[in-house]
């Protein structure tokens, strides 16, 4: 089969032919259609020092997709060729304390699809049953290819009740952006998403975003005073991985309100402890997707008029997977796609 492939230690990623991935009894071999981008694959295509800790070469990279089951293991009974699924991309030991109590969200020992074993961004890819997730009829491929980062999104964004809160969403990348949506579908009175990048900020308000705010420009005080605000957000959404977002947004929360963390920084931030103590304020780590309540709630709210669409802007064949990768880096961007049927 094709597959982009890390095949040294370096930059770069070319597209190979590679044996097809072998189908162990537990497993469902999916035939890939499309892809979605994540900044893990700009750190392994660029081979930051995350990626040189991380990475052992040669690797299929990418986790996000939609795809066809084309074959099953001799255990597996749920899944049958033909079937639409995508991947839930951690595999999980299966035996920690965790994982046999059904938190396997939780699971320490979590390897990564395109990361610790080969990954989607190929003609094939082979996982668990466990790890696979059915589609409903009809369902619209390029929203099913992102499912992934969407249920980063919903996990961060339900992490705290929305319902009538005035939420701030710190970054509009396309995990952000999707999290303004599910946090005004959830029924959040202002959702006000912090951006630097005046492109994605368009987009967050095209994805239900109340209100806008280009950090570099105004203060998140002045926009409490604009929006009538007299006691701070009562949740934030910290998606940007930026040390003095997260603070300046710490510093502008309600009593008792709640941050749930997502954005990941690459240097340590201090912060004022003081303020999580006297202001009462719940901090919350996100990683991943809970198994499978995240993937329930993504289907039922788009079963009943979330639209995430708006947050795909680019659209590649797996052959332009260069411009693909650089339009992502731009920055001037949702979320990219490519077509691996092309
Ligand atoms: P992204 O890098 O596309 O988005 C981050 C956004 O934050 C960018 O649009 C950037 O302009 C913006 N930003 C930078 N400085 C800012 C500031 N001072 N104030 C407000 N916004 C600022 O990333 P993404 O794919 O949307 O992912 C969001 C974050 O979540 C990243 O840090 C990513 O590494 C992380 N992530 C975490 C998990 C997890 O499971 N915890 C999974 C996927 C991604
Ligand atoms: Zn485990």
């Amino acid at each position: 089969m094709l597959a982009l492939v890390k095949t040294a230690p370096g930059p770069g990623l070319s597209l190979h032919t590679v044996p097809d991935p072998e189908v162990g009894i537990n497993d469902v071999l999916i035939r890939v259609r499309k892809t979605g981008l994540c900044g893990t694959d700009l750190h392994i295509e660029s081979w930051d020092p995350w990626a040189a800790r991380t990475i052992n070469p040669p690797l299929v990279v990418g986790h996000e997709f939609v795809g066809e089951v084309v074959e099953t293991g001799s255990n597996v009974y749920d899944f049958t060729p033909g079937d639409v699924v995508s991947g839930e991309g951690h595999v999980t030991c299966g035996l920690c304390r965790h994982c046999m109590a059904g938190r396997r969200h939780l699971c320490a020992h979590t390897v990564g699809l395109g990361v610790g074993r080969d990954g989607a961004f190929a003609e094939y890819v082979v996982l668990p049953m466990t790890n696979v997730w059915s589609h409903w009829p009809g369902v619209d491929e390029d929203v099913a290819a992102i499912f992934d980062p969407f249920g980063n999104a919903v996990h961060t964004a339900l992490s705290f009740s929305v319902l009538g809160e005035d939420v701030l969403v710190v970054g509009a990348g396309p995990i952000g952006l999707m999290a303004a949506a599910v946090a005004r579908h959830a029924g959040a009175r202002f959702v006000v998403v912090s951006e630097p990048n005046p492109v994605r900020r368009e987009l967050a308000l095209r994805m239900g975003a109340t209100h806008v705010v280009d950090p570099t420009a105004r203060t998140l005080r002045d926009v409490q005073a604009e929006l009538g605000m007299v006691e701070g957000f009562d949740v934030v959404l910290e998606m940007s991985g930026n040390a003095g977002a997260l603070r300046d947004a710490l510093g502008n929360m309600a009593h008792g309100g709640g941050m749930a963390i997502l954005g990941i920084p690459n240097d340590e931030i201090p912060i004022d402890v003081s303020q999580v103590v006297f202001n009462q304020l719940t901090l919350r780590g996100i990683y991943g997707r809970e198994m499978y309540e995240t993937w329930y709630k993504m289907s039922v709210m788009l079963r009943s008029g979330l639209d995430i669409r708006p947050a795909i802007t680019h659209r590649f064949s797996y052959r332009d997977h260069e411009a693909a990768f650089a339009t992502a880096r731009s920055g001037e961007s949702g979320k990219g796609l490519m077509d691996w049927m092309d």
